[in-house]
């Protein structure tokens, strides 16, 4: 990003389209591309030549979306899909094999947790949940099998914040890539590439669309590792049979992940963003830097406010005084550790469930990042699947109330919240 980020956030991956002049990003709602002739066509499908084939693969819209997120990041390529949980497989897929294994936080989006301690199993991968504040339990947990530590820059829903420099310099040591889920920082509030992540996802479902309108993902590369460097990376480092034997990191260079994600992984995965999705994802992101700014802003007045009631037993956020993640929050997220955090209220469970029904401002959703603020009980809904102790590890006991704070006038929030506390503890 050699510009502002806020610049780059307007402008990145957006000149006025040449074929029309439009100004804005037109939704290119088309499934197919017209060939020249059957030699560029030929060209096209052997890689020898970049362009658009097949909207399951490529889509100039989406094309538009990869070149922003990745410029925002600081990576070299990006790959849309889905949604945040599809971007979690594509980043995985090139690297694992049967009998594989990734180490991954405690700390993660109760169904992050599901699909890495059950589904994944399904494809014969594996998954070791570490406390990351730890480094020799990391540093334990990696065997020859680890192809991956698995973490996020801000947790959901405790909003703790992760060491990424320290995490990463042991997945360096170990030789193995650090994936980053900066769905609840954004890269306006952390750059993982920056301090040492080989890989980035996203759900664009949260804060990058910002609405509730949307369900993406993305995966971003550093294009900083070296797949070659050892035989742990067969997909990427020893010739493909689906492309004639092909060498991604041989041919591609720094765009090998990019490319395998697209060539392999959309393709035969089919996990693809739509045009449509794309397009509201890149009106999101314009407001993006005004939007973090605000929800962090919100969320800190929010969470002192509830602090200081007598109503309230705790409250997580990384950016309160009383927060044990806070000396890491100023260090590496000088801008705001963001909208998300969960308080326990005295009372218990019974008093969590009714103070989210008495809320009026604050939606009862299974969502977050939103420019509306949202509720939710997540020992009931996201973490419901998850056993009591995995539910504790993950920061949402049967207590806990998890707030995403909005981008609205804040008064109007504490107001919602203290007549709803006077109802849910009366
Ligand atoms: C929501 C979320 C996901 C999953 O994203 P979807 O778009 O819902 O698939 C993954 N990680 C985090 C941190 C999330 O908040």
């Amino acid at each position: 990003m050699i510009q502002g980020f806020d610049t780059t956030a307007i402008h990145a991956g957006a000149a006025a389209d040449p074929a029309t002049g439009a100004r804005q990003v037109p939704i290119y709602q088309t499934t197919a591309y017209a060939f020249r002739d059957a030699d560029h066509a030929a060209a096209l499908f052997n890689l020898q030549e970049v362009g658009f084939i097949y909207s399951r693969l490529t889509n100039p819209t989406v094309a538009a979306l990869q070149s922003r997120i990745a410029a925002l990041e600081g990576g070299a390529g990006a790959v849309c899909c889905s949604s945040g949980h599809a971007a979690q497989i594509l980043a995985l897929f090139p690297l694992m094999e049967p009998g594989r294994n990734i180490v991954a936080s405690t700390r993660l989006y109760g169904g992050t947790v599901t699909q890495f301690s059950q589904t994944i199993r399904r494809f014969g991968w594996s998954a070791k949940f570490v406390d990351l504040d730890d480094p020799q339990a990391v540093r334990d947990a990696i065997d020859d099998d680890t192809r991956a530590i698995f973490c996020e820059s801000i947790s959901n829903p405790g909003g703790y914040v992760t060491d990424i420099p320290a995490v990463a310099a042991i997945a360096d040591a170990a030789g193995i890539p650090l994936i980053v889920d900066n769905t609840l920082a954004t890269p306006y509030l952390c750059r993982p590439i920056e301090m040492g992540a080989t890989l980035v996802v996203h759900s664009l479902t949260k804060y990058m669309t910002g609405n509730g309108t949307v369900t993406g993902g993305v995966v971003v590369d550093s294009g900083k590792f070296d797949w070659s460097a050892s035989d742990k990376f067969p997909s990427l480092s020893a010739p493909e049979p689906a492309y004639h034997g092909l060498k991604f990191h041989e041919t591609f260079g720094n765009l090998a992940f990019t490319f395998h994600g697209i060539a392999i992984g959309l393709r035969d995965l089919g996990m693809t963003m739509n045009p449509q999705g794309a397009h509201y994802t890149l009106m999101g992101i314009e407001t993006l830097g005004l939007r973090m700014q605000r929800h962090c802003e919100n969320a800190l007045k929010v969470a002192q406010w509830l602090e200081n009631d007598p109503r309230v037993v705790k409250v997580t956020y990384a950016g309160l005084e009383s927060s044990p993640w806070k000396a890491t929050a100023d260090r590496l997220y000088p801008k705001g550790v963001g909208g998300l955090f969960t308080f326990e209220i005295a009372g218990g469970y019974e008093a969590a469930v009714k103070l989210v029904g008495a809320l009026e401002l604050f939606s009862h959703v299974a969502n977050l990042g939103d420019a509306r603020s949202l509720v939710i009980h997540s020992a009931s809904t996201t973490h419901r699947q998850l056993t009591e102790d995995q539910q504790r590890a993950a920061g949402a006991g049967p207590e806990v109330v998890r707030l995403s704070v909005g981008i609205e006038d804040v008064e109007d929030l504490i107001a919602d919240l203290d007549q709803a506390l006077a109802k849910a503890t009366a």
